[in-house]
């Protein structure tokens, strides 16, 4: 068979098995390997390597963009001295992703502006690293989207997709008081999820108010029993750091 018509063949088989990275680096490869004299398990190892490192590259970008983070933030860039409260011992720890085999929850309890969703998404985006399906909510959105489901019958379909995740974030518990209805679906994902997926729920209020969100003592009481039966607290106390920040700022500019 001529050359030609053997790199015809083999392209046509490397798509058919959906070897976009083989096919695209088999020339360069080949070229190397033969100056470095290196055999054809050696070539082929090289090639599939390659498909692998990056078929993972493409599985985290795919983990990334399905968790709908609301922006990108990373551990490395929250500041740990301007929220000496928060104990970064714990945060390093838990960015490990170890709590999400033992289906533990962490709750990050703070005001506004202490950075809860910043260290959420962070959080979440390490475990996006580490092959873990996560899922951002703000509250509010996720209730929407049930109180929606269920109109259209399709609250079964979306409670499955979530029951596939390893973590889910519900970001700012507490801003708006849950309906009834609201507040019944809520503790609905909170129980579905119990030892099965790991909750970060991240809200301004302290325990003893969450019944203004949820409504009702019960179910208040029946929620946080199970949120908080493996769950690593995070507590921001200090400052907001968007107020921290703006005054620094206006402190550094120069007046005019
Ligand atoms: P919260 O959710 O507690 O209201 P955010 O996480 O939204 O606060 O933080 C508000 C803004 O300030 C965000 O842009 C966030 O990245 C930033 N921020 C908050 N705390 C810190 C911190 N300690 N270091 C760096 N950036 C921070
Ligand atoms: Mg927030």
């Amino acid at each position: 068979m001529s050359s030609d018509k053997s790199t015809v063949l083999l392209e046509h088989h490397l798509k058919a098995l959906k070897l976009p990275t083989i096919l695209r680096e088999h020339t360069k490869v080949a070229a190397s390997c033969t100056k470095q004299n290196i055999g054809h398990t050696g070539f082929l190892s090289q090639l599939t390597e390659l498909e692998l490192i990056e078929r993972e590259r493409r599985a985290a970008e795919r983990r990334l963009k399905a968790a709908r983070f609301p922006g990108h933030k990373t551990l490395g860039s929250f500041d740990f001295i301007a929220q000496p409260s928060i104990n970064k011992t714990l945060v390093t720890e838990l960015a490990r992703s170890i709590y999400l085999d033992h289906r533990e929850n962490i709750l990050l309890v703070g005001s506004p502006g202490t950075g809860k969703t910043h260290l959420a998404t962070a959080l979440g985006i390490e475990a996006c690293g580490r092959g873990k399906k996560v899922r951002f909510f703000r509250v509010t959105e996720l209730i929407t989207q049930m109180m929606e489901a269920r109109e259209e019958r399709v609250l079964a379909r979306l409670k499955g997709q979530l029951a596939k995740l390893d973590l889910l974030i519900l970001d700012e518990l507490g801003y708006v008081p849950a309906s009834k209805l609201g507040a019944e679906l809520m503790f609905d994902v909170i129980s579905a999820a119990y030892e099965r997926t790991s909750v970060i729920v991240t809200t301004n209020l302290p325990f003893e108010r969450w019944v203004e969100v949820l409504g009702c003592e019960r179910l208040t009481g029946a929620t946080l029993d199970r949120l908080t039966h493996r769950c690593h607290v995070l507590e921001a106390n200090g400052q907001s750091y968007r107020l921290k920040d703006a005054k620094r700022r206006r402190k550094t500019q120069p007046k005019k």
